[in-house]
């Protein structure tokens, strides 16, 4: 059983993002950045079948410049066995489908069991690329997963749905996408950190590959959000809260 993880190197979500003056995207320049944490979810995931006995190895993929090795290097330190980056210039933008196309390549070059990646990445919140590899691949999919149960040669998951969940059972190879309540992702040991500088990664040129961006999608312009206007208001008591929403006739 081998598994791919697909991880993207987004703004730290401790860091309040800043717009740039020109509207033309957000301000990148000595921000702190990190694995997209919905991925580090799905490595956690991934090392974790590993440890189980239920896989055999677990192999990141990311796409990105030159910077992204670091994120590779972080989901090593978790436990990933390799790394791959298909290193793309700094100012080539791709869009979700874009970047589906690329993990097929990866795919069909690596044949993993499983694929796993997050529900969404926190800078674009596209919540797409999973749900376009699966088609691409023709393969099945579940998404938003908060449990994941290999047995044999079928995977289990369970899915967090509107008022509940939902459990499906699909055939390998599969792609998933994790949610939140998946797991919590471990804290990288500095032994770990140390031994991941070791571990294999390596760098495919998106211009060696057969592939061009479809450029569909483009950014008009990104604002920040309205600031907030509203005062606040402090209640000694719920009592005195609840008389308030029932004058305003809110309850
Ligand atoms: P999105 O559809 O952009 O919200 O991203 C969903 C998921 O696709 C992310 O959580 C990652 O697992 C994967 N993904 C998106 N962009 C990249 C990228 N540049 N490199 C690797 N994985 C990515």
């Amino acid at each position: 059983m081998k598994i791919l993880v697909a991880v993207k190197r987004v703004i730290d979500h401790n860091i309040k993002v800043r717009v740039k003056a020109d509207g033309s995207g957000v301000e990148l320049t000595n921000v702190k950045m990190a694995i997209n944490p919905f991925d580090e979810i799905a490595v956690e995931e991934a090392v974790r079948l590993k440890e189980a006995g239920k896989a055999d190895e677990v192999v990141v993929v990311s796409i990105g410049d030159a910077h992204s090795q670091e994120t590779l290097r972080s989901a090593m330190a978790m436990g990933a066995d390799r790394a791959i980056l298909v290193q793309k210039p700094s100012d080539l933008v791709l869009e979700p489908l874009d970047i589906a196309r690329l993990l097929q390549q990866v795919v069909v070059s690596e044949q993993p069991d499983l694929i796993l990646l997050g529900k969404q990445a926190i800078d674009n919140d596209c919540n797409q690329t999973g749900q376009m590899l699966a088609a691409l691949l023709k393969c099945g999919q579940a998404t938003f997963a908060s449990l994941i149960e290999i047995d044999g040669t079928s995977l289990q998951v369970t899915r967090e749905i509107d008022g509940g969940l939902e459990t499906l059972t699909l055939s390998l190879p599969a792609v998933v996408t994790t949610d939140l309540r998946l797991n919590e992702p471990r804290y990288a040991t500095l032994p770990n950190i140390m031994k991941a500088k070791k571990k294999p990664l390596e760098v495919r040129d998106i211009s060696a590959l057969d592939f061009t961006p479809l450029g569909q999608v483009k950014t008009l312009m990104v604002t920040e959000p309205k600031k907030r206007t509203g005062q606040c208001t402090l209640f000694n008591d719920v009592k005195a809260l609840v008389s308030e929403l029932q004058a305003k006739e809110v309850i």
